[in-house]
């Protein structure tokens, strides 16, 4: 049974996900590149290790949520990373978005050291992650990602095995590509209904309830109204995962015509200065075209 945990990567989704683990009573370690994020655990009872060699020593699962490939490149296979202090016997869990062939890279230098590897990256944003409601899904061996299921329960309100390593990685991909498009959706309508006169809040009571409706349309559509664009999931995160999607479908030969205009739509948001926004503030690059700003109408 899984007692100890190391978790690498305090940032918008690693920092709920470690305050979890500490919740539901896991001897926890922790590690961030930015030594600060570590203060409010380790007044919660966490150990801080200097590196990530030093994080994973003596613990029976070491999960990690970082950036982008580069990031788990550098805290994996770097001087002092992961590789460098875990040993045989021990579980890894990279609930990154990278890239499926990312995750084979892991798996494959863990094999060499007699560790199992799991990738297990996650859907739900920063809201989901604090209150333990991520939709989680895992790769690798079978019997290690039973003996790591009720960690991932203690995160989420579902978990999803997908057999090989790999494959989990590739779902985050392919949920991600409908999140993209379901976005820019979002964004072009909204600079359309906004051109067209159209009361927004009465726009937004229609996208709630019509057949079309989801929550990532109604919780970024509100947003929108209110000119909230306070950082769940930061816009510079999707632009780097329009890239892995662009990446991961070329390799397979499947079209991805519409990713590639919302992908240059991303890159245009980003280039206005907004990347460090949530990525809803997508519909400020159109809303530039359009000449026009998208807000309810008593503000
Ligand atoms: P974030 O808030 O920007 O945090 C990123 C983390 O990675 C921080 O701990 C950061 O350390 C660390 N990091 C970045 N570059 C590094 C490097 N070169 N070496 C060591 N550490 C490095 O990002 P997030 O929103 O938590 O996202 C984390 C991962 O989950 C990403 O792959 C993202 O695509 C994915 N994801 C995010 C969401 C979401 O809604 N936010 C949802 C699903 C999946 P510092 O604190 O030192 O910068």
């Amino acid at each position: 049974m899984i007692k100890t945990i190391s978790y690498l990567g305090l940032g918008t989704m690693g920092s709920g996900m470690a305050t979890n683990l500490l919740k539901a009573g896991y001897e926890l370690t922790v590690w961030n590149r930015s030594v600060d994020k570590c203060e409010p655990f380790a007044k919660k009872g966490a150990r801080v290790a200097d590196t990530p060699a030093d994080a994973v020593r003596n613990v029976d699962l070491v999960m990690y949520s970082l950036s982008n490939d580069q990031a788990v490149e550098e805290v994996v296979f770097g001087a002092k990373g992961i590789l460098s202090g875990i040993k045989e016997g021990q579980i890894a869990l990279d609930m990154s978005t990278v890239l499926p062939a990312t995750s084979l890279r892991e798996q494959e230098a863990y094999a060499k050291r007699g560790v199992d590897f799991l990738d297990a990256p996650v859907f739900g944003s920063k809201q989901e992650s604090a209150q333990a409601k991520l939709w989680i899904m895992a790769a690798g061996n079978k019997a290690i990602f039973e003996q790591v299921e009720p960690v991932l329960e203690h995160l989420s309100q579902t978990v999803h095995y997908f057999g090989k390593n790999g494959n989990a990685a590739a779902m985050k991909l392919v949920g991600n590509l409908i999140v993209a498009l379901e976005m820019e959706a979002l964004a072009e309508g909204l600079v359309l209904a906004q051109k067209a006169g159209l009361n927004l809040s009465t726009v937004m009571e229609v996208v709630k309830v019509a057949d079309f409706r989801s929550s990532l349309l109604v919780n970024n559509g509100q947003n929108i109204l209110e000119r909230d664009f306070s950082t769940s999931f930061a816009l510079k995160l999707m632009l780097k995962d329009a890239g892995l999607i662009e990446k991961f479908a070329e390799s397979l030969e499947s079209p991805i015509p519409a990713l590639r205009v919302v992908e240059k739509n991303l890159a245009s948001a980003v280039a206005l200065g907004f990347g460090n926004e949530n990525a809803s503030a997508l519909i400020k690059a159109l809303e530039k075209k359009a000449g026009v700003e998208v807000k309810a109408l008593n503000r």
